[in-house]
């Protein structure tokens, strides 16, 4: 019975054994498997006991301390870790002992390879089956990168913050110099402009006194003097004339410097502008013994748009050099059209004989105040501005002006201008025009004016001058000291030509002239005007002056103005001749020597006075019908009507051979184009007149012959 209890025992503990050592196996499985499972996670976990013993962790976290694992279980943080850092990590645990659940934090950590590595710590604790808290499991995210990443995100932020307060600086700097700039800008408008008007006072006031000078001694010049007053007067008459040439180029070139000249585009007849400068240059050339010629090189419009005193301007300073730097030769203009890319230009050549330029100079000379040579300046004088102020004019003008020259052999200055025109070629004259002897000027002693001229000037000194001037030539002289005066004198005496000074007391010159075209009064009015500016030429022709003179006035000019309408006793006998039998009182203002018709003009037209009798016939019917709807318009503000008739009126002045007519009015119809109702009718008042006058004379029975002889004896 023992034997079979025992044997039945001793199958049990053998049962037991075998079960207890099978459980034992299946939990070291498990805690194989369990380390094998935690080894695979790649964040490092570690658990410790209650004393901060390490109980056990992963390959993760052996790694990171560069331990092995074995190495680390067992051990506390004071073994594994600085003191400081251990304190600081057993601080937490005993923390999360005392309040159990889960703790998270962001420390760091030493890591194997010596550097402090930011980490991300998962704490929680753990208990035993009886639910006794027995030690704590942690888990240690390396958020190393993470973190610089974040680190360098906010350094790049950081530097953009910097880089937008910079910008913002810089900004802020912009604006400010903006500010600045335009309110230097502003102030040096307004310097530029107190210039300008300085330098236009300055010249009005420097000229009021010249004027005198070149008077004065222009008259003394042809006293009975001895040689050395003669030389005296001489220097005095260089000197003053040097210096007024200076002070309109300075003023030129500081309205240039100063963006402000302004260029009026306006339709100009070529042939009149080469006359002028023909007839204005020519005598100076054939005093100094030179050939001078403008020679037509190719057909050329009858008329080009552009600024006609600038171009003018051009020209003079141009064939002024010309003649100052050539001893003997010639002198030439020579014209031609051109045309490129498809614009059509005028090329105008000025080619002396004379010294010639370096070729290694021939830059410099169109730069301000700039001379080949200084010792130049005591020979020839001069200011070094002529052809910078030419050549920028050109540029305005939408051209330029190049050189070619030869040292000793002399040069070839080239102007090319745009026409401005479309234009249709024709040529303007076959022969080419020589200097100007065929030209009427006082200094020609077959050529005698008459006349009676009223001298409208506030200056005693002035007056005083003008008297001399005319009287000299033979002319009665009147004086009014005022507008007022003049316009009294004028309309109750008898005048060939009124000499007006524009700036005057109580009524003014303008003022005076508009009052005189308003009653009808037809006389030539010359403007006389300190200001050298261009504006005010256009505006004395504006207020119904004929011409314009500047102060100093030039006595050359104003023999030429006064040759061309104050009648000499040989038009007067064509005229009176005429007069006799004609229809109409008065046909043609006293004094007026020219007739308004070109024989020129109107033969190229008409080959025979029949044709000629019929266009008459035709402009006295249509014209009155033109004038009368050119007035209906003015008065109506109607400014299409007023270009359609001024036009037609313009045409049919244009056939008849009345080309100065036509000229003016073509300035009305530009008025109507430009809508200025002043200027309209200003030229209105005094186009009426004329035009009555041309009406008169074309009904005179004799007037294709008086035009013929006036022709004739003007060719001769
Ligand atoms: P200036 O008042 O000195 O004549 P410009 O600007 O008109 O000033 O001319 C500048 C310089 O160019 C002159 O001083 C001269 O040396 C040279 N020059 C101009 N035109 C001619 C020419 N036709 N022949 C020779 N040299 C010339």
């Amino acid at each position: 019975m023992f034997k079979r209890y025992s044997a039945k025992v001793d199958c049990l503990r053998e049962q037991r054994t075998r079960s207890i050592s099978e459980s034992e196996k299946t939990l070291r499985e498990q805690y194989y498997f369990l380390e094998e499972l935690i080894d695979a996670i790649p964040i490092s976990v570690f658990h410790i006991d209650t004393q901060g013993v390490y109980l056990g962790c992963n390959e993760a976290y052996a790694q990171f301390l560069g331990r092995e694992k074995a190495d680390i279980v067992g051990k506390n943080p004071y073994d594994l870790f600085e003191p400081e850092l251990a304190r600081k990590y057993q601080q937490r645990d005993i923390l999360l002992f005392h309040q159990p659940g889960i703790q998270t934090y962001e420390t760091e950590m030493p890591h194997a390879d010596g550097s402090e590595h930011n980490v991300f710590v998962s704490k929680a604790t753990f208990t035993d089956t009886a639910g006794t808290i027995t030690g704590l499991v942690g888990a240690v995210i390396d958020i190393t990168e993470r973190k610089q990443a974040e680190k360098e995100l906010q350094k790049a932020k950081e530097q953009a913050e910097q880089v937008k307060t910079e910008v913002e600086e810089v900004n802020r700097q912009l604006e400010s110099s903006i500010e600045r700039a335009n309110f230097m800008a502003q102030e040096a408008m307004v310097a530029n402009k107190s210039k300008s008007e300085f330098l236009a006072n300055m010249s009005h006031e420097i000229r009021t006194p010249m004027n005198a000078i070149v008077g004065f001694s222009d008259i003394l010049k042809q006293e009975k003097l001895t040689d050395e007053q003669k030389e005296y007067v001489n220097i005095i008459w260089d000197s003053s004339k040097n210096l007024l040439a200076l002070i309109n180029d300075i003023l030129d070139f500081s309205k240039i410097e100063a963006g402000k000249l302004d260029t009026e585009m306006i339709d100009c007849p070529l042939e009149n502008l080469l006359d002028s400068i023909n007839s204005m240059l020519g005598p100076s050339a054939k005093n100094k013994g030179l050939a001078f010629a403008i020679q037509r090189r190719s057909k050329l419009p009858v008329k080009m748009r552009t600024d006609l005193v600038r171009l003018r301007q051009c020209l003079v300073n141009l064939i002024n050099n010309a003649i100052k730097f050539t001893e003997k030769g010639h002198v030439y203009l020579g014209v031609s059209s051109q045309t490129d890319n498809g614009q059509s230009y005028i090329r105008f050549e000025v080619e002396d004989t004379g010294i010639g330029i370096l070729r290694e100079k021939q830059n410099i000379i169109f730069e301000s105040f700039s001379q080949v040579d200084n010792t130049m300046t005591r020979k020839y004088g001069g200011s070094g501005l002529g052809l910078s102020i030419t050549k920028r004019l050109a540029e305005i003008l939408g051209g330029g002006l190049t050189v070619q020259s030869e040292l000793g052999r002399g040069s070839v200055f080239t102007l090319l201008i745009p026409a401005g025109v479309e234009v249709a070629f024709e040529a303007l004259r076959t022969e080419d025009s020589q200097d100007d002897s065929t030209k009427k000027t006082i200094k020609d002693p077959s050529i005698k004016i008459s006349g009676r001229v009223l001298v409208a000037e506030d200056n005693l000194t002035n007056q005083k001058l003008l008297e001399i001037v005319l009287k000299k030539m033979d002319l009665r002289v009147e004086v009014a000291g005022d507008g007022q005066k003049a316009v009294e004198k004028a309309t109750t005496q008898s005048f060939d030509l009124i000499l007006m000074d524009m700036q005057m007391p109580s009524m003014n010159g303008y003022e005076a002239t508009k009052v005189l075209r308003s009653q009808g009064l037809t006389m030539p009015i010359v403007a006389l005007t300190a200001h050298a500016m261009k504006e005010d030429e256009k505006k004395c022709l504006a207020a119904g002056c004929d011409e314009y003179l500047s102060k100093p006035i030039d006595r050359e000019k104003l023999c030429h103005i006064l040759v061309q309408y104050l009648s000499s006793p040989k038009d007067n006998a064509v005229a009176d001749d005429s007069g006799q039998d004609s229809g109409p009182a008065a046909p043609y203002p006293i004094g007026k020597a020219k007739l308004p018709i070109e024989w020129e003009k109107l033969s190229e037209l008409c080959e025979d006075e029949k044709c000629m009798e019929e266009l008459s016939r035709t402009v006295r019917e249509d014209v009155p019908l033109y004038m009368e709807n050119i007035l209906k318009a003015i008065g109506e503000n109607d400014f299409s009507n007023l270009v359609f008739y001024a036009h037609r009126a313009k045409g049919a002045a244009t056939t008849m051979g009345a080309k100065e007519l036509a000229d003016k009015i073509t300035i009305l119809e530009q008025a109507g184009q430009a809508k200025d109702i002043v200027t309209a009718k200003s030229f209105f008042d005094k186009i009426h007149n004329e035009i009555k006058d041309l009406l008169s004379f074309l009904s005179k029975p004799n007037w294709i012959e008086l035009t013929k002889q006036q022709n004739s004896s003007s060719s001769q």
